[in-house]
């Protein structure tokens, strides 16, 4: 969308914005620019993933056009970048018409399938071979976008495909949509395209984890995500969920002659086709190229356009088995007669076109039967009900436990034991029931009893009024105690490699391990004598125990499993003071004046460090040589590199090489140990090798002198 000059113009413009800003506010002369500049960071950010400037730098050029506007409103354009904010809606989301209807897909399930398919369409057609073009089939909820005059005007539900819900202002929050577009370019004065909103894996798991932080059952999957998302009458909490949206669909336009002109499924004919402006696309794949080099995310670099059917179902096969490696989910493929004009002339049924087919991959639901109820204590008390289930395999894998989170759900679910139930587990997300399948009950399935003791110290179990968890108290309890030992040791937590919930089990049943500090205080002699640890297990274990002494506060703070506090909660804690204890010292409204941070979890960390318990194990870790200071990587953004993947060559001069790594992976960057496709960033230093050769061939990495390194983590950091 923006060639190679066009990209480094915009890039010295808003170098120069900033360098101006940083002395005093912009005029309105350069309102024009600003927006100009913004539109094209959001693109490089959402569409290519590829930022070229820091958010805060973003939001520095953002509030300076937000401010310039404000003091005119009358110079506001709809398509600006601030006018993507609304207001919450009151009603409901209005009922409108679709252009052409939204039909559904046939669905196709093996090789054979398709062959049939194709024979047909041969049939149909004519013709000895159909070029067909090939793009993954998006799993998440569908939308349609109307863009008159280039502006954004309408997005929609798909509804019952003639009507849907009108939910334009929840479609503005999504940033991969862009507000205008230049489909005059193309001669095109109306337009309505079709695509689907996702919420990719890493965002769903993050926003699972933040339910998980408020102690709310998560969600399903990306797709229900999605889908619940657009439905949300808050905007600014739609934006916050960081939705995307892949568009893969033209299925009207009028052009400048002729309004008439209708594409699709409704009322294209072959006239209307060679009556269409010259520029515009006319095959399936063109119109994608066109909406990718418009700025929309079309799957323009998963598609591709074969001649014949075979190699069609090898690329769907072979897609298939990449899935999992996917940044989003998608459950098929979808195979679409290329050439609009023989589109046209295969028609549709009332269901689905019938010049496009879903290849669908293999299921990821499997039915099995609810066996029994386990119930587990959780590190805060809690107590989770887990169905266990006749194994099944979904997806590759064999699934014999699938958590139920609360009495609510089970209750809400309607769930017995004995019952048939239907179960899924979506890529990497945890398994889950859907439901029970209560046509298939005999009569002799029971009902779930929830317990009232504790399964681990048999204390009274207590159910908070505002919660839907029943939870022990007992501070001592021994499964609490195993429980918030494996937290703190996790990965995303102190992360001490070695140790593993298996170890902390053992060493805790052996009586080795007694609580948190214990950690630091392993008696070694003794596990050298127990089965499986070698000299070199026990050597990694030690060292990876004492490195962790140095972990960020970030880390720290969220490893003490304080209730409610999540990662995100723990980097606002971790720059809000220089030393941990200090926290003592807090009063609920200034922990209330921080960032994101509620009465709810502003009470429990008041909680905790009013507890002397606490502030014991506190000094106790702090006496054990564990990091109770704020260090650099606390104070800033940490993250900025997520992502992206670094790799160091050469002599540095500036920096140790190990320094280097570490700084990248303080903040959020990932260093690999080769040269591969993978690898963002290779840094060179002096006598760069083999390693730099290797570089120059892949065109996805950037190559970086030490200097533009150290200038990237200034900006970075
Ligand atoms: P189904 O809901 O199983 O009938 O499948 C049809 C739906 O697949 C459409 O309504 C779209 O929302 C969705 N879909 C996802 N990706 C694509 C794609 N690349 N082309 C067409 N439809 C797609
Ligand atoms: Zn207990």
């Amino acid at each position: 969308m923006y060639a190679s000059d066009k990209t480094r113009q915009l890039q010295e413009t808003s170098k120069s914005l900033l360098k101006r800003l940083a002395g005093k506010p912009l005029k309105p002369a350069d309102i024009s620019t600003l927006r100009q500049v913004l539109v094209f960071h959001e693109y490089r950010y959402y569409i290519l993933n590829d930022p070229l400037i820091t958010d805060t730098e973003y939001d520095s050029l953002y509030k300076s056009l937000e401010s310039l506007e404000a003091a005119d409103p009358s110079i506001i354009r709809p398509d600006s970048p601030t006018q993507r904010v609304a207001k919450s809606l009151t009603k409901n989301f209005p009922a409108v018409h679709h252009l052409v209807p939204m039909l559904s897909l046939e669905n196709s399930y093996n090789a054979d399938d398709l062959l049939d398919w194709d024979r047909k369409a041969r049939e149909l057609t004519g013709l000895s071979g159909i070029a067909y073009c090939v793009e993954p089939k998006f799993d998440g909820a569908s939308i349609s976008l109307v863009y008159k005059n280039d502006l954004l005007v309408r997005g929609a539900t798909r509804g019952d495909g003639v009507e849907g819900d009108d939910i334009t202002i929840n479609i503005k929050q999504i940033r991969s949509v862009p507000l205008s577009a230049a489909f005059s370019d193309y001669g095109i004065e109306q337009v309505e395209i079709r695509g689907e909103v996702l919420m990719n894996k890493e965002n769903f798991k993050k926003y699972n984890a933040q339910l998980a932080e408020q102690q709310l059952p998560p969600l399903a999957n990306p797709r229900n995500a999605a889908s619940g998302s657009l439905h949300i009458k808050d905007p600014a909490e739609v934006g916050r969920r960081n939705l995307e949206a892949f568009l893969y669909h033209v299925s009207y336009y009028a052009d400048s002659e002729n309004l008439d002109i209708n594409r699709g499924e409704m009322a294209g004919t072959e006239s209307a086709h060679a009556a269409r402006s010259k520029k515009t696309p006319l095959t399936h794949s063109d119109s994608l190229d066109m909406l990718w080099n418009l700025g929309f995310r079309s799957p323009q670099k998963e598609k591709i356009v074969f001649r014949n059917i075979q190699d069609t179902i090898d690329y769907c096969l072979d897609f298939e088995s990449k899935r999992d490696q996917l940044p989003y989910e998608i459950d098929g493929m979808v195979i679409k007669v290329n050439d609009f004009a023989l589109q046209d002339k295969m028609g549709m049924t009332t269901h689905h076109p019938r010049w496009a087919i879903a290849f669908k991959f293999k299921a990821r639901q499997a039915t099995s039967r609810l066996l029994k109820v386990e119930f587990q204590v959780g590190r805060t008390g809690s107590i989770t009900p887990v169905a266990k289930i006749e194994p099944v395999p979904i997806g590759g894998v064999t699934v014999g436990s699938v958590s139920l989170f609360n009495e609510d759900v089970v209750r809400s679910k309607d769930l017995k034991l004995g019952d048939s139930v239907l179960v899924e587990r979506a890529g990497d997300v945890i398994p889950y029931i859907v439901k029970p399948l209560t046509d298939l009950r005999t009569g002799k399935e029971k009902k779930i009893v929830f317990p009232t003791q504790c399964p681990a110290c048999g204390d009274e179990l207590v159910r908070a009024e505002d919660e839907a968890v029943l939870r022990c108290i007992n501070i001592n309890c021994p499964a609490q105690v195993v429980e918030r030992i494996i937290h703190f040791v996790s990965k995303d937590a102190m992360d001490i490699r070695s140790f593993g919930a298996a170890n902390v089990l053992k060493f805790y049943e052996l009586g080795l391990l007694k609580d948190v500090p214990g950690i630091y205080q392993l008696p070694f002699d003794k596990i050298a004598a127990l089965e499986g640890f070698g000299e070199k297990s026990i050597s990694n274990l030690q060292s990876a125990i004492e490195a962790s002494k140095k972990q960020p506060l970030h880390r720290v703070i969220f490893a003490l499993g304080i209730r409610y506090v999540g990662e995100t909660t723990a980097k606002t804690l971790a720059k809000a003071v220089s030393y941990l204890p200090d926290f003592k010292k807090f009063s609920l409204d200034e922990l209330l004046a921080l960032e994101d941070i509620g009465p709810k979890v502003a009470g429990s960390i008041l909680q905790f460090f009013e507890n002397p318990d606490n502030l014991k194990m506190l000094s106790k870790l702090e006496g054990l040589g564990v990091n109770m200071r704020s260090s650099r990587s606390d104070k800033t953004e940490t993250g900025n590199l997520s992502g992206l993947s670094f790799l160091f060559t050469g002599t540095l001069h500036e920096l140790k090489r190990s320094e280097a790594e570490e700084l990248v992976e303080q903040n959020g960057g990932k260093i690999l140990s080769g040269v591969s496709s993978n690898l963002s960033y290779l840094v060179v230093g002096e006598d760069a090798g083999s390693k730099l050769e290797k570089a120059k061939k892949i065109p996805a990495i950037k190559i970086l002198t030490e200097k533009e390194f150290l200038k990237f983590m200034g900006k970075a950091t």
